[in-house]
C-alpha cells in the first residue's frame, strides 16, 4: 500500500489514536470497494434525484448579471432536500454505513445543520442516529435541535472546552473508538482523518458534474471562474473537483473574514493560520505560538470553524485555487443584494462567495461566473436582525 495514501502534497494523513485505526481501515476498504463500485453509485443518484431533488438548477441570475455587466451563474445547492449541500455527503456516509451492517450513526454538529443533514439520512435508512453538540451551539440553534429530535436523533450536548464545534467532534471520536463494531461516524466535511477528506469529495462532487453540464448546455463553454464559500471545504471541493483539470477556469475560495465585534477573532485560516495537526489531518490551523487552537468567530455558523480541509491546503500551494475572504458587513450586504434582486434569500455562508464576487467585481468584466449557492437562509435571518441592530447602534454612536 502506498504510504503516502491519504495525502495531498504535504497535508492530510491520518493522525489519530491507535485505537481508531482499525474503524479508518475498515472504513477505507468500505469505501474503496463497496462506495466506488457501480452498484452503490447508482443507488446513491437514484436517492440523490428522487429524495435530495437532484439535478439542482443552474440558474442564471438575470437582474444580478444586468447590474454587473457579466454572466453570473447560481449553483442552486440552497434547493436541495434540508436547504443545503450537505445532505449529498450525509446520503452517501449513511448508505455506506448500511451497506458495511451498521445500525447505528453518531455525528458532531457546530450549527446543528449537518446534525440535521445526518438525522434526515438516518431516518431514509431506518439507522439509530446520535448528533454530538456543544451545549453553546445548542442554545444558539436551539431550532435544530428540535427538528432533529423530530427527525428521531439523540442530542448528546457536549459542555467540555469551548463547548462548540471542536468538542463536539472530539465526544464524536471518542464514542466511535467506544462503539467501533456497529456504529458509523459521519464526518460532515472534507475534513479529517484519511479516508474522509477523499469520501467526501467523492459523495459531493456531483455539483461540479452537473455545473459542467449544465453551463456546456446554456452557454457553450466553461465558466471563466467558479466561486465557492470555504468552511471545512466541501461545498466547495464538490463544485472544484470536476473543474480542476480544465486550466482555464479559475477557481475561487472564500473564507471568513469578519472579526467578531468583541473579540477580533475571525476564521480566515489561510490569512491568519499556520501548518499544524488537528482532529486527525495536517493542514492550516488557527493557532496560537504555542500551537493552541484559537476560539473562532464568524457571522455564518458553518464557516466558524479553526481548520480547513487538507486538499485545499495542497490546492493553494500548487496555485490552482485562488483563496480570499468577505467581512460580516460585505456578506451582509451580499445577503440583502441577492434577495433583492433575485428573489433567493442565502444563507450567510454562501453570502461570503457572492460578497467577494461583488467587492471584485471589476476583475469579472465581461467574464462568465459560477457562484455555488451552498444553502438557503431562513436559518439566518434572526442573525441578520441581530447584526443590523448592532450596525445601527455603531453608526448612530459615530455621530
Ligand atoms: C456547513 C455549510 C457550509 C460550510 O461547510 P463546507 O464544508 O465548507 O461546505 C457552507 N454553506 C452552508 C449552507 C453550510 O450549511
Amino acid at each position: 500500500m502506498n504510504k503516502k495514501q491519504g495525502y495531498f502534497g504535504n497535508y492530510g494523513g491520518q493522525f489519530v489514536p491507535e485505537t481508531l485505526m482499525p474503524a479508518l481501515s475498515e472504513l477505507k476498504h468500505a469505501f474503496y470497494s463497496i462506495g466506488r463500485s457501480e452498484a452503490f453509485k447508482k443507488e446513491f443518484y437514484s436517492y440523490l434525484k428522487d429524495y435530495v431533488g437532484r439535478p439542482t438548477p443552474l440558474y442564471l441570475a438575470g437582474n444580478l448579471s444586468k447590474k454587473l455587466g457579466f454572466k453570473l451563474y447560481l449553483k442552486r445547492e440552497d434547493l436541495c432536500h434540508t436547504g443545503a449541500h450537505k445532505i449529498n455527503n450525509a446520503i452517501g456516509q449513511v448508505l455506506l454505513a448500511k451497506k458495511m451492517g451498521k445500525d447505528r450513526i453518531i455525528a458532531e454538529t457546530g450549527a446543528g445543520q449537518h446534525g440535521v443533514a445526518t438525522a434526515t439520512a438516518s431516518c431514509l435508512f431506518g439507522l439509530e442516529c446520535t448528533v454530538y453538540m456543544g451545549t453553546e451551539d445548542m442554545e444558539r440553534q436551539a431550532v435544530n435541535v428540535t427538528r432533529m429530535n423530530l427527525l428521531g436523533a439523540k442530542v448528546v450536548g457536549v459542555d467540555t472546552g469551548s463547548k462548540t464545534l471542536k468538542d463536539a467532534i472530539n465526544e464524536a471520536l471518542r464514542d466511535w473508538v467506544t462503539n467501533i463494531r456497529n456504529t458509523h461516524y459521519v464526518l460532515g466535511t472534507v475534513f479529517g482523518p484519511h479516508p474522509y477528506p477523499t469520501m467526501v469529495k467523492e459523495f459531493v462532487s456531483i455539483i461540479g458534474k452537473e455545473a459542467i453540464r449544465q453551463i456546456k448546455n446554456y452557454e457553450g463553454v466553461l465558466p471563466d471562474a467558479v466561486i465557492a464559500c470555504v468552511g471545512g471545504g466541501s461545498n466547495a471541493m464538490g463544485i472544484f473537483y470536476p473543474f480542476i483539470k480544465h486550466k482555464e477556469v479559475k477557481l475561487i475560495g472564500v473564507e471568513a473574514g469578519g472579526k467578531g465585534p468583541v473579540t477580533g477573532l475571525h476564521a480566515a485560516r489561510f490569512t491568519g493560520g499556520r501548518i499544524g495537526v488537528f482532529q486527525g489531518a495536517k493542514s492550516f490551523i488557527l493557532q496560537d505560538e504555542n500551537g493552541q487552537i484559537l476560539n473562532t468567530y464568524s457571522i455564518s455558523a458553518g464557516l466558524d470553524y479553526a481548520s480547513v480541509g487538507p486538499e485545499h491546503c495542497y490546492l493553494r500551494d500548487e496555485g490552482r485555487v485562488t483563496y480570499g475572504y468577505a467581512n460580516d458587513d460585505e456578506v451582509v450586504e451580499a445577503f440583502n443584494v441577492l434577495s433583492r434582486e433575485e428573489g433567493i434569500i442565502p444563507a450567510l455562508e454562501s453570502a461570503h462567495a457572492l460578497a467577494y464576487l461583488l467587492k471584485n467585481q471589476s476583475d469579472f468584466k465581461d467574464k462568465l461566473v459560477i457562484v455555488n449557492l451552498s444553502g438557503r437562509g431562513d436559518k439566518d435571518l434572526s442573525t441578520v436582525i441581530d447584526y443590523k441592530k448592532g450596525q445601527y447602534e455603531r453608526d448612530n454612536k459615530k455621530i
